[in-house]
């Protein structure tokens, strides 16, 4: 077993140091607050929280490349719509996302390139029209059979550029 590469990580421990000397949060449990749930893609320019003005302990937040719903994304909604007090779900990929602007044959085709590795056996779930597989996602959602009945499920779109959600039909 290796050690903990303390030299990689130095920053992120520093200001953990800080962010413990003013730590607000230990009264809140693992419910969300605000009964909230939102999936979106790991895409370092948003900050989902701040994006609908809420804080620690409000929601729970579910993150891959693309905000694409998957099995894992499915099981998690129904742990946190049963036992986490989610009643509301948010998808919410977002303008520019990568995820958006290839095919998933040219990202397997980028890294085998440059690194010499072959990710085919792994589905990117890409997307070729974004507001077409967010409605998709969102049916996805709503219709899966053991999500807790009654939970309001929603599709929008994260412009990085603005900062502003729109809301989609779906
Ligand atoms: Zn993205």
């Amino acid at each position: 077993m290796s050690k903990f590469p303390f030299d990689e990580f130095a920053d992120a421990l520093a200001a953990n140091d800080e962010y413990i000397k003013t730590f607000k949060y230990s009264g809140l449990t693992g419910t969300a607050q605000k009964g909230l749930a939102i999936v979106t893609c790991m895409d370092s320019r948003i900050n989902p929280l701040s994006v609908i003005g809420m804080n620690s302990g409000d929601a729970k937040i579910l993150r891959n490349a693309g905000a694409r719903v998957t099995d894992d994304v499915l099981r998690t909604l129904v742990l946190a719509t049963y036992l986490l007090g989610v009643k509301r779900i948010l998808i919410m990929p977002h303008t520019n996302c990568r995820m958006a602007q290839v095919d998933e044959a040219e990202i397997h085709r980028e890294i085998d390139t440059k690194y010499g590795i072959d990710t085919s056996e792994l589905e990117f779930k890409t997307v070729a029209d974004q507001k077409a597989s967010l409605i998709e996602d969102v049916n996805a959602v709503r219709n899966y059979r053991l999500l807790n009945k009654g939970v309001s499920v929603g599709g929008a779109i994260y412009d990085v550029a603005t900062g502003k959600i729109t809301p989609i039909d779906c």
